[in-house]
């Protein structure tokens, strides 16, 4: 059994983000260290404000007791982390850590804008996170804030995913995760042969939790062996299941993360 690292936001209700991201690295059989970077009473969209504990006076006592009983981790996931502070915390941390490998879901904006209470001092933080990663997965706002690119209607890829990766250490992907391709929405990634895309048809709605998930699989399938092209693909098959799972609900309130069944029966599946 791999023991994997995740680091994000812990949502008490909405079921999204540390609460998805621990059933799906369970199902694929990893020891899941979830370590959350804030609570929050529900996750941030709908529910009105929610009650907040910053964590950065736990995380360092945290590192500390976990550097004192020789705890090591295998493989690390970070996603919305949330401050400056809390982001330097988790560099330091993994600064001193071998992981196999980092991924990196930079959360901090969508629709060409940041996130309330994010500013420039925070995508100067993420930007120097993300060179401790092996793969980042910024959706489009995402990548344009790490690139200093202006978010357009006009997206230009290429140039788009080229900035990005000259973020990141050698060897190291970007994977941008919300890219629409005809009626398909999925992922593209930069090869030497070009920009590549793998996509699902896109289902009506805009669901909760969505990216979170789809971070928890490709982590969770890239520390399993699975090639990069590999992961991509049955991630964004998985979160069409779960997609198309929450429509065929009807839910009466929308604002419960996408349905997690089908997908962690897709999982199993795997062996
Ligand atoms: P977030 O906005 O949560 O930070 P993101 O912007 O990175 O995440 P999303 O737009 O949530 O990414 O999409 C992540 C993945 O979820 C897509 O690549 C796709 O696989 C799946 N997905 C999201 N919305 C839909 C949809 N309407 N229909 C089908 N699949 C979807
Ligand atoms: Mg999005």
């Amino acid at each position: 059994m791999s023991s994997i690292l995740v680091a994000e936001d812990l949502s008490a209700v909405g079921g999204i983000s540390l609460s998805a991201a621990l059933p799906v690295l369970t199902a694929m059989d990893y020891q899941v260290a979830a370590l959350p970077t804030t609570l929050l009473s529900t996750h941030t969209s709908g529910y009105g404000q929610p009650a907040v504990v910053d964590l950065a006076t736990w995380l360092p006592q945290v590192f500390k007791h976990w550097t004192t009983a020789q705890l090591a981790f295998q493989q690390g996931l970070i996603g919305y982390v949330g401050s400056v502070e809390r982001c330097q915390l988790l560099q330091d941390y993994l600064v001193t850590q071998k992981l196999a490998l980092l991924v990196i879901d930079p959360v901090m904006g969508d629709l060409g804008k940041l996130y309330t209470g994010f500013d420039d001092r925070y995508v100067a933080a993420m930007r120097q996170l993300v060179q401790l990663a092996d793969v980042i997965l910024p959706n489009v706002t995402e990548a344009c804030l790490l690139a200093s690119v202006p978010y357009t209607e006009a997206l230009n890829l290429p140039q788009l995913l080229a900035a990005c990766q000259k973020l990141l250490k050698p060897g190291a992907h970007v994977v941008i995760t919300d890219v629409t391709q005809n009626d398909q929405i999925g992922c593209a990634w930069l090869t030497p042969d070009g920009v590549q895309f793998v996509g699902e048809p896109r289902l009506a709605g805009h669901y909760n939790g969505t990216g979170d998930t789809l971070a928890a699989v490709i982590t969770g399938l890239l520390g399993r062996g699975f090639s990069l092209t590999r992961s991509l693909e049955l991630a964004n098959q998985w979160l069409h299941i779960a997609v198309a799972e929450t429509l065929s609900e009807h839910r009466s309130d929308g604002r419960q993360g996408v349905a997690l069944g089908g997908l962690l029966r897709a999982i199993l599946t795997l062996g």
